[in-house]
């Protein structure tokens, strides 16, 4: 399965494979983290983490 989402920037949609639901990626647009979504059949927004850092 794969979960679309656009980042809250509207920058672009993304399609990346369920299994990375709740990671935390970066918007290549606008550098912003954001959590990927749940897999769904809709293009969802997702949401910016509130921590801006990766753990490692
Ligand atoms: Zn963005």
């Amino acid at each position: 399965m794969t979960v679309h989402f656009m980042c809250s920037c509207g920058g672009r949609t993304y399609s990346l494979p369920d299994k990375m639901a709740g990671q935390k990626v970066r918007c290549p647009n606008c550098k912003v983290l954001i959590i990927v979504p749940q897999s769904s059949e809709q293009v969802v927004l997702a949401m910016p983490a509130e921590d801006q850092s990766i753990p490692q």
